[in-house]
């Protein structure tokens, strides 16, 4: 972006928090004013949330910038303070987790079963040789022992470093070998589409590469035929066999709780490294804030896999620091059938739902009839996070999904920012589709220019933080140098997010997607987030990906890859009407610069696991390059699909 980016796209609908929701919520608006009257005592505030072993003496140090210390002095346990207090507060009955194997089995765990499992577990690892400071890999479907697996770690003061188990032998032995763990925690397999998948195998392919690993400790979950070796442990051997009782000892608040490797959808993925104090804080106040989890009532549900950042705040640390009651499910949105999650809505009775734009877009090239079969009554408040949401999808997600009256919540945050950043407060915010709208309450975000100035409202540059946060990461994991050139460098005394964003008049922020999408055509910076929303804007549009192609005449130009919805004919002319219909959309819709000079009908995008949209791919395709590196793409077949059909166009 050489100076700011266009700000293409108005949108006018707005949407106050229903008057009940206001009334009752857990936060309301004099937060801001308090956090802006002394963020630092606001963050103690929300400390104060959790139980400390040891009282901090400094909340902030930031006296060697950009390595922090909260809370220094403290001492707490994490996993203490998502089971042992509700336990010890006569909560020990409450269920945890209603979970959901993808064939159809269930599993109830209360607060005091959590915490049997997870002192057995770490009862377990401690007897395998498990220090405080060692690293763990957690490489596991979404089954209870992921969570167990997580808080035996916290427990015991190991560092765990969760990769997701869907990646490959490659990518998990890279992340094992980076951070020198000791032991994995696997299972045989998992459900996934229908069917077991293998993870022990994977698992053993990549620990022939890994001369660290001491032990691999398997869940039986599918009960599969596995290979077994010396090292191998079955989990209810080990695990089930241990002792119930085991006392947390507290850490300090700046001891390692984990490293999780970004998804991965621009370059290489970085160990972002993750401390207890701080993180933990922040992970508790912000789903207490921006979900207004009432523990009591509310059931809460976030699909994010336990292998992404969304997992660990959002699944794990975030819910069970409140004692909240969540649903957990394994599999697939579309088995056996496309409303599963709909009927996993009614069956629970959840009240609050937290998902991805892509789920939401796929839902919508799917159909109503899905979402319309079921009563999703129970629905009080709904989250997205991962990719900007068009405003076409939140409106869908909200009228579909949430009867027309419920609260979206698009949060904006990373596996670097622990927690989140940028959201709506469900009982303050009058939302408006398509915006995260503010920072919250003790966080400082901003946008700006080329040289770092804030830009006024309604103008677009870079997303910056200007002020340290609790769940900040400390570093990229042994690799410091990487960490202040990649986030500190580019605007000093500033973090610097890689993602573009606007201001509109009212101040209010739009993310425009990352910075390196950003296109250029003839002399103005279009966001690839803009186009894309012009495009699901239009009622035959489910889902799209836009690219900045080299272009002769204006630098750039943009081409659209544009997945239809279920209903639409593309056959023959009927396709080429869409694409000239959509074409003029886009110029009526955001101005003539921003017309794509190609769209493509395609049946599917190429995603990463996390499922964002792999643009550098699309990127490849459309300038006729082989393509970069597609390890981290979920499914590798769809590229040579799109390359296809490229080919036939020209
Ligand atoms: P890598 O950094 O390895 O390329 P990644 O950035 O996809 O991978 P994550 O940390 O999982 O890894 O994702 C964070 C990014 O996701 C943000 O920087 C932003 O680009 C995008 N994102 C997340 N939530 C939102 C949101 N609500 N609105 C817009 N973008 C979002
Ligand atoms: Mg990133």
């Amino acid at each position: 972006m050489s100076e700011t980016l266009a700000n293409l796209l108005q949108e006018n609908r707005r949407f106050e928090p229903p008057a009940a929701l206001a009334d009752a919520a857990n936060v309301k608006a004099d937060a801001y004013e308090e956090a802006d009257a002394d963020r630092l005592a606001f963050w103690a505030k929300q400390a104060h949330r959790l139980d400390w072993a040891k009282e901090w003496d400094q909340v902030l140090d930031w006296s060697n910038p950009p390595f922090a210390k909260w809370f220094v002095g403290g001492e707490l346990n994490v996993a203490y303070n998502c089971l042992d207090r509700h336990v010890a507060a006569g909560r020990g009955d409450k269920v945890a987790i209603h979970w959901e194997g993808e064939p159809g089995d269930t599993r109830t765990l209360t607060y005091a079963d959590l915490h049997a499992l997870t002192c057995q577990a770490a009862n377990a690892l401690a007897d395998l040789g498990v220090r405080a400071g060692d690293r763990v890999a957690i490489y596991l479907p979404m089954i209870p022992e992921a969570a167990v697996a997580m808080l035996a770690c916290a427990r015991i003061g190991a560092t765990h470093s969760v990769v997701f188990g869907g990646f490959s032998a490659d990518a998990l032995s890279g992340r094992i070998q980076d951070a020198s763990a000791k032991v994995v925690i696997t299972a045989d397999g998992g459900y996934r589409r229908g069917k077991p998948s293998g993870l022990k195998t994977i698992v053993d392919e990549a620990v022939a590469q890994c001369p660290t690993i001491e032990h691999v400790l398997v869940v039986r979950r599918t009960g599969q035929e596995v290979a077994w070796s010396e090292r191998d442990l079955w989990w209810h051997e080990t695990v089930e066999t241990a002792s119930t009782e085991h006392e947390a000892q507290p850490f300090d608040a700046e001891h390692p709780l984990f490293i999780l490797y970004t998804s991965g959808t621009t370059a290489k993925p970085k160990g972002i490294l993750h401390t207890t104090g701080g993180y933990l804080t922040q992970a508790s106040y912000t789903q207490h804030a921006v979900f207004d989890l009432k523990p009591e009532t509310d059931v809460y549900w976030c699909t994010a896999d336990i292998g992404w950042v969304t997992g660990h705040s959002y699944i794990v640390y975030g819910p069970l620091s409140n004692g909240a009651t969540q649903v957990m499910y394994e599999g697939t949105p579309d088995t056996p059938h496309k409303g599963r999650f709909w009927d996993i809505v009614d069956k629970y009775g959840v009240t609050i739902l937290y998902t991805a734009p892509t789920l939401i877009r796929t839902m919508m090239k799917w159909g109503d009839e899905f979402p319309a079969a079921a009563n999703l009554s129970s629905l009080r408040v709904l989250g997205s996070v991962g990719e900007p949401i068009n405003p076409e999808a939140w409106m869908w997600y909200r009228k579909n999904i949430g009867h027309d009256n419920t609260p979206v919540v698009d949060t904006w945050w990373q596996t670097e920012t622990g927690a989140i950043m940028i959201s709506p407060l469900p009982g303050v915010t009058g939302t408006k589709p398509g915006s995260a709208m503010r920072p919250l309450p003790g966080i400082s975000a901003d946008v700006v220019d080329d040289e770092g100035k804030s830009v006024p409202n309604g103008g677009g540059g870079f997303l910056v933080l200007r002020e340290p946060w609790p769940s900040m990461l400390r570093t990229i994991w042994g690799d410091d140098q990487r960490f202040i050139d990649t986030y500190w460098s580019r605007f000093p005394g500033m973090y610097f997010a890689g993602d573009g964003a606007k201001k509109d008049d009212d101040g209010d922020l739009w993310l425009l997607g990352r910075v390196d999408d950003v296109m250029l055509v003839s002399g103005h910076n279009i966001s690839t987030t803009e186009v894309e929303s012009a495009l699901v804007s239009h009622p035959s549009v489910a889902e799209a990906a836009v690219v900045g192609a080299t272009d002769p005449t204006t630098g750039q130009a943009i081409v659209a890859f544009t997945i239809p919805r279920g209903s639409v004919d593309t056959a023959g002319d009927a396709g080429e009407a869409l694409i000239k219909e959509l074409r003029d959309h886009v110029a009526k819709t955001l101005g003539p610069i921003a017309k794509p000079r190609q769209i493509m009908l395609v049946a599917e995008l190429p995603k990463t696991r996390s499922g964002k949209i792999m643009r550098r791919l699309l990127r490849d395709v459309a300038e006729h390059r082989s393509l970069g590196d597609v390890t981290t793409l979920q499914d590798s077949t769809v590229m040579d699909l799109i390359s296809d059909g490229m080919k036939s166009a020209k």
